[in-house]
């Protein structure tokens, strides 16, 4: 069968790429992760529904990828098609009107994005411009830090389902929560996304954005490979304050420590294995809730069999 789906995707691919046996950690910021059995880069929005259709119909399992920083992929790797959002849907068009509204592509890198808004002086994106993922991740994610989230600004997404449909989605049908949406339900691919600002002061947007870059260098192990916050935060607590009042700081397993800088983040400080980051979550979780009684979620998404 999937020599069948490979003819299939060389033939429907034509500006686009296929490779095979792809590994995932150089695709993850926590540079982990075993081979992809077919590693697909849509170059427009018909063959991404193209692959995704191929997919559907010959019961292949896919996995959409957008800069990789939420996630942890098995060592084993992944046995199906996983699709790279990324560069090819980077694209951003603003229109004037009583607010400026922002539409772009799934693909965007956010740091890409809160620069093209801030050079406009539009204010209330300022707080994505240090997170390391795509918009279409973000989406997904609602992804937000220092009291802002893409819920603040977001109008609407256009989307596509696993079968195929292209739809818009208003911002209440995409049930955007903390680090989820309807998305981290159904697993449809967000393809792009409208937003509307209000306009601000240029110099006070850059100095935002540089106060809060500034901060997580300060605060975050940034030199080492992480998927950022390996947890959420159980509501009323900070997970790094509980992993550090646990006594965790540096815990280790293998090659995957609990971070001295930040308790919150897990890094790979040489050759970690996803086997490892799943145990180091595992004895961190158990021993949190013993202590503490609060139990911790991870927030970080697991792909493949683990
Ligand atoms: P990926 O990691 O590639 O994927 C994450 C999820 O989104 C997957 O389920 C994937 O299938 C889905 N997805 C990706 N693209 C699409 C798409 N086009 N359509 C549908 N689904 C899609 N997160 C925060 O919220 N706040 C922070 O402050 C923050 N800080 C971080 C700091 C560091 C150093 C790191 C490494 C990570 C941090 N993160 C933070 C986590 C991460 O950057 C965000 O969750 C980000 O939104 C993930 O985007 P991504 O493109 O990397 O998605």
């Amino acid at each position: 069968m999937y020599q069948e789906i490979k003819d299939e995707l060389v033939n429907l691919l034509k500006q686009g790429k296929l490779k095979e046996a792809e590994p995932m950690k150089n695709h993850t910021t926590f540079r982990i992760g075993g081979p992809a059995r077919f590693y697909a880069i849509p170059s427009t929005e018909e063959e991404l529904i193209a692959v995704i259709q191929l997919c559907d119909q010959h019961g292949v399992p896919f996995f959409i990828l957008g800069n990789g920083s939420n996630l942890l992929v098995s060592d084993e790797g992944f046995d199906g098609v996983m699709i790279e959002i990324k560069e090819q849907f980077s694209y951003c068009k603003f229109e004037e009107g009583e607010l400026t509204t922002v539409t772009a592509g799934a693909g965007i890198l956010l740091s890409k994005l809160a620069k093209e808004i801030a050079g406009r002086s539009l204010t209330g994106f300022e707080y994505e411009a240090g997170i390391p993922g795509t918009l279409g991740g973000a989406v997904a994610m609602n992804a937000g830090a220092y009291g802002g989230e893409i819920k603040d600004h977001i109008v609407s997404a256009r989307i596509v389902t696993r079968d195929g449909k292209v739809k818009v989605l208003s911002k209440e049908e995409l049930e955007l929560g903390y680090r989820q949406s309807v998305i981290t339900k159904t697993a449809d691919i967000v393809l792009e996304a409208t937003f509307a600002f209000p306009k601000g002061k240029k110099e006070e947007i850059l100095a935002r954005i540089k106060d809060f870059n500034g901060r997580r260098r300060e605060k975050q192990p940034l030199e080492f490979p992480s998927a950022g916050s390996t947890f959420k935060r159980p509501e009323g607590y900070f997970a790094g304050k509980l992993i550090q009042d646990a006594g965790l700081r540096g815990f280790r397993v293998g090659d995957i420590m609990v971070s001295e800088k930040h308790c919150g983040f897990v890094i790979n400080v040489g050759q970690g294995t996803a086997s490892q980051v799943k145990e180091l979550i595992a004895q961190v979780s158990r021993e949190v809730e013993e202590q503490s009684g609060v139990t911790l979620e991870p927030e970080v998404r697991f792909v493949g069999k683990f």
